[in-house]
């Protein structure tokens, strides 16, 4: 028997929707910049660090061993999440932000060469673009942009249009965390294909919010970050073709990503252990399992029903207030929902709210190049998880209708 999509018990499961702030319940809509936990999460990382914490993969005792067990079953649990056909395709790192770092200083140094072109698109996130400035500067390649059309739709044409025989890779979110628009990957990873480029996939805003199968995408990295998907911070996901990670130098050196060391060489370990230099959070990688523990009970089709659901209505209630545009309406969108108003810049809007308790965010989002395309310094942006609720979007549609008054519109 299915389970249905029970919000009211879900969100029991959250200790922070007790809160209040400025003397009223907390309305939280700022999840894309990072979720809130569920007490199991909490749970396993205090009892983690209560009772099952000691350093992995080299120590003989059972402390060890129990928390290498438990590191280690978590790659499998994301493996299977993510449907990657082996667990030792899952590399561990810091987040979004180290994986694309690890990407570009690894396969990217190895590989691109003076006139090689990396496509991305204009609506990256900050840790999608400095990477690839960074290894162009090292190796002579260099970026370029798609652009998205005025409502944020990607049209693959424009990417097809800008591939050419220097096209070595081709690096897309999956969802905007601006503009919220699913971007077509696995059509984008065919193209990337086709054309004997990799397709590195920022899943940053797309893996909380749908089901995600990167066998059926069939890019060569998925990128992610385990604080957005009800963990811890400090924690995220390198996902890697196996046959790919198997021909990449490792990134960082230090202890645990080799086989052999001599004070002047060394060899190296396989992956996924060979990008995994140093201790990594361990108990923050335990709890990252009970996230997916979390999500996995209640179906991530269901959450993608529910938040579709929610996004639908938070977008017609907020239609009604004076001097709203939403920035970005693809049709296909998830998560977020950015706007301006006439009357108040998004900073102030931002603070005025949250004395009615309500928090979203304020200001370029990380997106810069994607506010200069669209010609905008900022945008107030109001992101939903699985705790989120249709009363979310009354309430901040009637405070922003407050800020109207406040600026005399
Ligand atoms: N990519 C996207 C689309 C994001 O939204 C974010 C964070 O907001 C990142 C990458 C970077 O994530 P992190 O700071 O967790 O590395």
């Amino acid at each position: 028997m299915t389970k249905e999509f029970n919000s009211e018990q879900i969100r029991a499961k959250f200790p922070f929707l007790s809160r209040e702030v400025n003397e009223k319940p907390i309305i939280y809509l700022d999840s894309a910049a990072s979720s809130q936990k569920p007490q199991q999460v909490l749970d396993k990382l205090l009892s983690t660090y209560s009772h099952g914490y000691a350093n992995i993969h080299r120590g003989l005792h059972t402390l060890s061993e129990e928390a290498t067990n438990a590191y280690e079953e978590v790659r499998f649990k994301i493996a299977r999440f993510i449907n990657a056909s082996s667990k030792d395709e899952v590399i561990f790192t810091s987040g979004a932000t180290m994986s694309l770092n690890l990407i570009a200083n690894s396969y990217g140094l190895q590989n691109l060469k003076s006139g090689d072109e990396i496509l991305i698109t204009v609506a990256e996130h900050h840790a999608n673009i400095i990477p690839w400035q960074m290894l162009c500067q090292k190796t002579g390649a260099k970026i370029v942009a798609v652009p998205v059309d005025n409502d944020g739709c990607f049209n693959t044409k424009e990417l097809k249009d800008r591939v050419t025989k220097n096209t070595k890779i081709i690096s897309v979110p999956h969802v905007s965390n601006v503009l919220g628009t699913i971007f077509p990957v696995k059509e984008i990873s065919a193209i990337a294909h086709e054309n004997n480029a990799i397709c590195v996939v920022d899943g940053c805003q797309g893996v909380i919010h749908m089901p995600v199968d990167i066998q059926d995408i069939d890019c060569d990295f998925y990128v992610f970050s385990g604080h957005k998907l009800y963990g811890p911070s400090g924690i995220g996901v390198c996902w890697g073709k196996a046959e790919i990670l198997a021909d990449m130098p490792p990134f960082l050196g230090g202890g645990d990503m080799i086989d052999d060391v001599e004070i002047e060489s060394a060899t190296y370990s396989q992956p996924p252990s060979r990008f995994e230099a140093g201790t990594p959070p361990i108990a923050e990688c335990i709890a990252l399992g009970a996230a997916v523990d979390f999500v996995t009970d209640i179906g991530m089709d269901k959450i993608a029903s529910h938040e579709k659901s929610l996004l639908l209505y938070g977008h017609q209630r907020l239609a009604s207030v004076r001097g709203l545009s939403f920035v970005g309406t693809s049709p296909n969108k998830s998560g977020v929902i950015s706007f301006t108003l006439d009357a108040a810049h998004p900073h102030d809007i931002s603070t005025l709210i949250d004395q009615d308790g309500i928090a979203i965010r304020a200001g370029h989002h990380c997106a810069q190049p994607l506010m200069k395309f669209l010609n905008l310094s900022s945008t107030a942006r109001a992101s939903i998880a699985v705790y989120s609720e249709p009363e979310d979007f009354d309430a901040l549609a009637i405070s922003l209708e407050k800020v109207n008054r406040i600026f005399g519109a």
